[in-house]
């Protein structure tokens, strides 16, 4: 079937975008540049959460998508080092050293976070929005809204994240699965040596992965540790594919306890002291999915389609969850802007897009296991 919303009516599609962290702003962003005037941003979250995510690495097909959005990199950007430094740790101490170049800079979700929502103009993003529905009313896609609101649009963008609601109504085979372990992060006010610039990942043995950078005003650390699913209810409240992101207040004093054991026990002294000194912590349990099969789904004679963590979580050290999620956007915004200037099919324009990005979602998603397994990190085996 092929279809144009413009020929059909005369008038610009409506554009819902669903989830306000940075697949979502990015893709409304992209829109509104590309000239389209009735882009909506719908995020769950209220506009007084308070805001905290940790180090992302960005390579340079996401970081040109912010260029051309005229993002400066110094903006987001607060070390430019393209180093990783990767050591060997025996017995608490840095044993090989092997430097590496990063093709890409890092940022953190905040600073990201800030950079895009500040560019959205009034009106668009709408917080406290939590969708819970995506019907087919007169032909057309509608949203609601746990407060009862409802919204029609032509495309819906789930950009919702691990736990996609997008994903759950249209793709509702592929739900999450613990990988066996979590990636405990935190935000010091120290360093553990002065003027540190580069990204340092330290192995003390299988099974453990310590990763540090610097970011404004400290340092951002990643410690993954193995953990079963009973002990991480324990340690944080309730189940890993429920509870996918531990924020500060629900890291326990256990689960503080056991990563201050775990760092006096495995790394060197100056790193297991920016571990005991944070304050403010956080965890991320590590969660792997069914490659997806595809993006984009047809709604009576509108569509839905899911991008970034919405459409696939990777793990992290694939270091390709939001790098995906912001190739995804530009190549959405790319075909939706041939079908509003050039009046290209929608229906095929968006396939086309499917055809070129699903397969780096579905090459990420089994990376995430093999590299798991390197580090001896996890329960699953990667597939054959
Ligand atoms: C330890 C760690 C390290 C990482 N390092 C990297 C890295 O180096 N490089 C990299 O590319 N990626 C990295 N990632 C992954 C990256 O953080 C994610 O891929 C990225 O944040 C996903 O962005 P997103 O906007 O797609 O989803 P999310 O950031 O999850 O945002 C989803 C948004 O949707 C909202 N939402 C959810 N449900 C609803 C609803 N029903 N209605 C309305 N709104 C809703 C949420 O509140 C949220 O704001 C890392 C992740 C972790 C945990």
């Amino acid at each position: 079937m092929t279809s144009n919303i413009l020929s059909a009516s005369g008038r610009q599609p409506t554009i819902a975008v669903v989830g306000g962290s940075i697949t979502g702003p990015v893709t409304a962003l992209l829109l509104l540049h590309a000239g389209f005037d009735d882009v909506t941003v719908f995020e769950a979250a209220p506009a007084s959460a308070p805001l905290g995510g940790g180090l992302i690495g960005l390579e340079h097909p996401a970081l040109d998508v912010l260029d051309r959005l005229d993002i400066g990199q110094h903006e987001f950007v607060a070390h430019d080092s393209e180093a990783i430094v990767q050591m060997t740790v025996r017995d608490r101490r840095p044993a090989e050293t092997i430097r590496r170049t990063y093709a890409g800079r890092n940022t953190t979700w905040t600073l990201l976070h800030q950079a895009l929502t500040r560019r959205l103009p009034a009106g668009v993003l709408h917080s406290g929005m939590k969708v819970t529905a995506l019907v087919e009313e007169a032909g057309q896609p509608v949203l609601r809204f746990r407060d009862g609101h409802t919204a029609p649009a032509d495309v819906v963008v789930f950009a919702d994240g691990r736990s996609s609601t997008g994903r759950r109504l249209l793709d509702p085979d592929r739900t999450l699965r613990y990988a066996g372990y979590v990636a405990h992060r935190g935000i010091a006010d120290i360093t553990p040596q002065p003027g540190l610039r580069d990204f340092l990942r330290l192995q003390p043995c299988p099974g453990v992965q310590f990763n540090l950078a610097p970011v404004p005003g400290g340092c951002d650390w990643t410690f993954y540790l193995n953990c079963t699913s009973t002990e991480y209810a324990q340690r944080f409240g309730t189940d890993p594919t429920r509870r996918v992101f531990a924020l500060p207040r629900h890291v326990s004093p256990a689960a503080r306890a056991h990563v201050d054991t775990c760092a006096d026990l495995l790394l060197p002294a100056d790193h297991a002291a920016v571990v005991h000194a944070t304050t403010t912590r956080m965890a991320a349990p590590v969660l792997d999915i069914s490659p997806p099969e595809r993006m984009v789904w047809p709604i009576g004679a509108g569509h839905a389609v899911l991008l970034g963590d919405a459409l696939a979580p990777v793990r992290p050290h694939t270091a390709r969850g939001a790098n995906n999620g912001i190739e995804q956007a530009a190549g959405l915004a790319a075909a939706l802007t041939q079908h509003r200037k050039y009046r290209a099919d929608l229906t095929a324009a968006l396939h086309g897009w499917q055809r070129r990005h699903l397969p780096a979602a579905v090459a990420a998603v089994h990376r995430g296991p093999v590299i798991g397994h390197q580090l001896g990190l996890g329960t699953h085996q990667p597939a054959q």
